[in-house]
């Protein structure tokens, strides 16, 4: 591959990443190959990947199945439109997702991202009211802490603290924000906790067209794991009240939390439901928006004003290529029994990051699934960390006062062993600090 001669020079001073200043970017490490569960560095060095990419690469890199998936679609075709044509790879991935998610979704929208599934969720809300007749059921309710994507509506449905509002201030839609669930995973479930959604819930019914929430997992607004009574306690109230449910899986989604979706540690279907990043096992962008028959022929009335379709068609939907590696993404996560790697990468995450807990500066550690935690008690230096972690041997990216990972599912022990054990320590480092 022809490069710039001074390839990260080009990069700082041309090529934004996710989330940096322009003009004093975060360092950058120049990968030039992946494998398993490990990343090599141009300078030959190979670091065990602690982040699956952001939750997406469940099966390790350079998986030769999801390569094989990848090349013979692309021996037949990559791409063709999805206005008035449709191709095999899209149809049995749909299918696929209509068996493996929650009963009762049904109806599959493919989109090309997360964010852009968010959109698709919220968008199909709205119009499943307004094709109602309800019109002025157009509001979102959500919960402090969640993150839902970078793209518009997503944002507006993001953390108003941590999550960019402020910059947006008087563009982005204001939206109703219920505290965040405060009783974790395993603690003693407390009707309380879902107290101030219920108020919100009876205030702003008659204007709310759905909640959105990430089930059990608020991932990139705190890492927090929340008690599945919570979720099931909202779906009553979500039809009590005649309000939507929109369950954004999409870090959730395949296997991550231990359940292969969230929504089933509370045994509910959500009216709508995102999932995206591991589809495809971390191969290509791609995401889909599940819902009912109920809320996809409501979208689809005809009536005064409502023109009967669903107003979207990305101009990627339904790509071949995409949906062929998640078809083997989704058979593999089957066949390589994904719930007893699961759970025993949940046992290493234990073992290795518990002594993490009673470090100077550590507030608390959590394990749920493949996700392992530790909150520090101030934010940590992301760029230092990134450099201890690896001059150790690892790839982990700590964001605020979370160190965090979300390893591919195949991890062995051993490298679970050295990636927590890096872990324990920077943080025993950062907390002196
Ligand atoms: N929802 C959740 C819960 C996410 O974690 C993310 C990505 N971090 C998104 C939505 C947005 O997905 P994407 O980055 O693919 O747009």
């Amino acid at each position: 591959m022809k490069l710039p001669e001074h390839s990260l020079d080009f990069d700082r001073e041309h090529i934004w990443h996710p989330y940096t200043s322009l003009t004093n970017p975060l360092p950058v490490f120049l990968v030039t190959g992946a494998e398993g569960c490990r990343i090599t560095l141009e300078d030959g060095r190979s670091l065990i990947d602690g982040m699956a990419s952001w939750w997406a690469v469940i099966h390790g890199y350079n998986h030769p199945e999801l390569n094989r998936a990848l090349k013979e679609q692309i021996d037949s075709f990559s791409h063709v439109m999805f206005g008035g044509l449709t191709n095999k790879p899209a149809i049995e991935l749909c299918s696929r997702l209509v068996d493996m998610t929650p009963a009762g979704l049904e109806k599959v929208f493919l989109a090309d991202s997360g964010s852009v599934a968010v959109e698709v969720a919220m968008k199909m809300a709205i119009q499943y009211w307004f094709a109602r007749g309800q019109r002025g059921k157009n509001r979102f309710l959500t919960i402090r802490n969640g993150y839902h994507g970078d793209t518009f509506h997503a944002m507006s449905v993001c953390d108003p603290e941590t999550g960019m509002h402020s910059i947006y201030k008087g563009i982005l839609p204001e939206y109703f924000f219920a505290d965040a669930p405060q009783i974790p995973f395993s603690g003693e479930w407390d009707e309380l906790d879902i107290a101030p959604m219920q108020k919100l819930l009876e205030q702003h019914a008659e204007s709310l067209c759905a909640v959105i929430l990430e089930p059990v997992v608020q991932g990139a607004g705190g890492m927090r794991f929340y008690h599945p009574l919570y979720l099931r306690r909202l779906r009553s109230l979500c039809d009590h009240y005649g309000v939507l449910l929109i369950a954004d899986e999409i870090a959730t989604g395949f296997g991550r939390s231990g359940r292969l979706f969230a929504c089933e540690h509370a045994e509910i279907t959500p009216d709508i439901m995102c999932v995206g990043k591991a589809i495809t096992g971390g191969c290509m962008s791609l995401a889909a928006v599940l819902t009912t028959e109920e809320v996809g022929h409501g979208v689809s009335l005809e009536g005064p004003g409502n023109p009967g379709v669903f107003m979207h068609g990305p101009t990627f939907m339904g790509n071949p290529l995409a949906c062929a590696v998640a078809c083997r993404s989704i058979d593999l996560l089957q066949e390589t029994n994904w719930q007893a790697n699961v759970s025993r990468v949940e046992r290493g995450l234990r073992a290795g990051l518990t002594p993490c807990a009673e470090m100077v500066g550590v507030k608390e550690v959590r394990v749920l699934g493949a996700i392992g935690v530790v909150e520090m008690e101030k934010p940590v230096d992301m760029a230092r960390c990134q450099q201890l972690f690896v001059d150790r041997g690892v790839w982990v990216r700590p964001f605020g006062r979370l160190v965090y990972v979300m390893p591919p599912f195949v991890m062995t022990d051993s490298e679970l062993e050295i990636l927590t054990g890096a872990i324990c320590e920077v943080v025993e480092l950062e907390g002196k600090i």
